[in-house]
């Protein structure tokens, strides 16, 4: 009777993959309702058809998970609001830059007891300062949201290939243990930490390394120029984190969701992969220009996010601090030129 239903908002390629996850550990504990609803933006495919009507059909995400199979007992629904109804358990897993406008349509429309958890890699910055997507679902929804973050690039989880996930909490051990055993699966082995700034911040930063790895790649520069990048934005990532939340802990660098998710996006991620084109133009087309082009429909955090930093940085004063995340902002802006990636980062951060 008291059975936990769980709703997935968003369905792209990590948020296909979750519902994958979700949908197959739904069926097997007898804690969770089998049924796994999935919200779905909608949109018309090349044949006419809707994609929900499709992902129904096929129990497939044609378009952004093609060849795998979610799972029977996952719903796609278009409606916001019907999706999220019926649910205690809301995993968050879009974009970071539709969560604002998410939040809004969802204001007084879920459950009272309803939990969350963001699988969301990014930040918005308001005339207040910086605000994490966990705390934007939490303000706005006046819930308790934990987070998912690690070395996580969706198609290889789809495939099962052994891969690990941190999950953050604030406070409630509990409530992170049902989130952890909602994941958890034998090729999916996920960790709990009590440090959801430092968790979120790692996943939203290593998006900015990413970017400049990608640079590092394009311009043919090699493994070590390739690996002092990753080194000195791991440092900023944790300088960062560290200014903004004195909370955060050293330990959670060690996570999945630290130095492990930072080398599988800077080795196979799509900011490298778009960062790495962007470079061999020189910096002549643009990175929405390569999104479009490259991702088909899928997109990019590292680009937003750097700019995002860049905004916290030149509000506090601490450009010269973070030379890494600067010179890909303004690389990213076409102010300086993609080489300029390694003569502007040989300056220590504090
Ligand atoms: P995606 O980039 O594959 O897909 C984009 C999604 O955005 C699609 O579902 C599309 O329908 C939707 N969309 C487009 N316009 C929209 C709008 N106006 N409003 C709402 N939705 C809209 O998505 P993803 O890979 O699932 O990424 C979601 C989050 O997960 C990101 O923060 C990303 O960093 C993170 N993440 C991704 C991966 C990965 O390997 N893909 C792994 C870990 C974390
Ligand atoms: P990209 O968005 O660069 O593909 O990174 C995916 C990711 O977050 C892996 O953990």
């Amino acid at each position: 009777p008291n059975k936990s239903r769980v709703t997935v908002v968003g369905s792209g390629n990590w948020g296909s993959v979750a519902a994958k996850l979700i949908a197959f550990n739904a069926l097997k504990l007898s804690s969770f309702h089998d049924e796994v609803r999935m919200w779905v933006f909608e949109e018309t495919l090349p044949s006419g058809e809707k994609l929900s009507d499709v992902i129904n059909q096929t129990n497939e995400n044609v378009k952004y998970l093609p060849g795998i199979k979610l799972g029977k007992n996952v719903v796609a629904d278009p409606d916001l609001e019907h999706a999220v109804r019926d649910a205690n358990m809301l995993v968050f897993v879009t974009p970071h830059q539709f969560m604002e406008g998410i939040c809004k349509r969802l204001v007084g429309k879920i459950r009272e007891d309803a939990e969350a958890i963001s699988l969301i890699k990014g930040m918005e910055v308001k005339m207040e300062g910086p605000c994490m997507i966990s705390t934007l679902i939490s303000k706005q929804l006046e819930i308790d949201c934990c987070v998912l973050m690690g070395a996580n690039i969706a198609n290889e989880i789809a495939v099962e290939k052994f891969s690990e996930a941190t999950v953050g909490y604030r406070q409630n051990r509990e409530v992170a243990e049902k989130w952890v055993r909602l994941f958890s699966t034998p090729s999916f082995m996920v960790t709990a930490v009590q440090d959801v700034e430092g968790v979120e911040l790692c996943g939203t930063l290593k998006n900015v390394v990413a970017i400049a790895a990608g640079f590092v790649d394009g311009l043919e520069m090699g493994n070590n120029t390739k690996a002092a990048i990753m080194r000195i934005g791991l440092r900023e990532m944790k300088a960062f984190s560290k200014l903004l939340f004195s909370s955060v802990k050293d330990s959670t660098f060690f996570e999945s969701c630290g130095v492990a998710d930072l080398i599988t996006t800077c080795l196979g991620g799509r900011n490298r992969k778009c960062a790495e084109a962007f470079a061999r133009n020189g910096g002549k087309r643009s990175f929405d220009e390569l999104e479009a082009e490259m991702l088909q429909g899928q997109k990019l955090q590292g680009v937003s996010t750097a700019k995002e930093v860049y905004e916290v940085l030149s509000h506090r004063g601490w450009l010269e601090l973070f030379p890494l995340f600067t010179t890909v902002h303004e690389i990213c802006i076409g102010r300086h030129p993609p080489s300029s990636i390694v003569e502007y980062s040989e300056h220590k951060p504090k």
